[in-house]
């Protein structure tokens, strides 16, 4: 590529709110095969909600919120933010154990309390009793469950459900016209992730990816595919966005992901994708 056509192309790029940091991404995006994005506030919003509520049987569903919102207090998963902002009466918590990738072990008013993900329940053996079947229809209809455990007993499931940004469906249908795979990476839970990636129109769903399981997803993506670009905005994203042939940080989010990705895209809006696609395309094909 000649050092004018790349300033012509990263130029009309960023006004449209693509900036290449580097200018050698140009080359690298183009010959990508595979396009990985991150879930939570990147396809989607990452500003859930609660949805619904359920207790077990014996247990009133608002004390189990409030004793559930009072151990998420320091946490800074979206989650708990969701859960605070439906629940009332909150207290501090005694002892709080981050367990990451599965949720949270608490000390509130001295009962014992396990938060988090299924799999956290089963990790410490707390069988799911008569909430299963809510759980599974929350996770179908692409919301997030959130279990609650108190003294060794489930009390209560939560659906935490977030909104997928507008562009995403239309960003992901240009990308596979220009006969590109879409993938999508997650710790969300296997029915969730599949539920979200349905309604957009992705094939490749990588769900239940620890924390530090995002970088080897990457590489398992190449593996099959070939070179991959991967979208993301979170601290635990920063490994991914280095190790992929173009990392692309969503602009609003964290510090971490944007000085560790090739390409940032201002506004937050996955359109950017498309648009970082046909500039490296057009580039390359004025220099060919
Ligand atoms: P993601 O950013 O994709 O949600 P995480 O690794 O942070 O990935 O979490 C994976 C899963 O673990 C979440 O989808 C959620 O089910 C559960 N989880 C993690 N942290 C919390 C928390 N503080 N409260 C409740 N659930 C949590
Ligand atoms: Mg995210």
């Amino acid at each position: 590529a000649t050092p004018t056509s790349i300033m012509v192309g990263t130029g009309r790029a960023a006004e449209l709110g693509v900036l290449f940091r580097k200018g050698d991404a140009l080359q690298r995006l183009e010959s990508s095969k595979v396009v990985a994005f991150d879930k939570t506030g990147t396809l989607t919003e990452g500003k859930p909600a609660l949805a619904r509520s359920e207790a077990a049987p014996g247990w009133d569903v608002a004390e189990v919120l409030r004793l559930a919102a009072s151990a998420e207090q320091g946490s800074e998963h979206p989650i708990a933010r969701a859960l605070e902002q439906a629940a009332e009466g909150l207290v501090q918590p005694e002892v709080v154990e981050a367990i990451a990738g599965h949720g949270l072990r608490a000390t509130v008013e001295g009962r014992r309390l396990l938060v988090g993900a299924k799999r956290l329940m089963v990790r410490e053996g707390v069988a799911m009793a008569g909430l299963e079947a809510a759980h599974d229809e929350i996770a179908a209809a692409g919301q997030t469950p959130v279990v609650v455990a108190i003294d060794g007993q489930v009390a209560g499931v939560f659906a935490v459900a977030d909104r997928v940004k507008p562009g995403a469906r239309a960003a992901v249908a240009a990308l596979h016209a220009q006969d590109i795979r879409v993938a999508m990476i997650t710790g969300d839970t296997q029915a969730t992730a599949r539920a979200i990636a349905a309604e957009l129109g992705i094939d490749h769903v990588e769900a239940e990816v620890l924390p530090e399981g995002k970088l080897a997803a990457v590489k398992v993506l190449r593996e099959r595919f070939g070179a991959v670009a991967f979208v993301g905005d979170g601290i635990n994203d920063a490994p991914a966005l280095a190790e992929a042939e173009v990392g692309i940080a969503i602009g609003t989010g964290t510090d971490v992901a944007i000085e560790s990705a090739d390409v940032v895209l201002v506004s937050g809006d996955v359109a950017g994708v498309v648009e970082a696609f046909h500039v490296s395309r057009a580039v390359l094909r004025n220099i060919r």
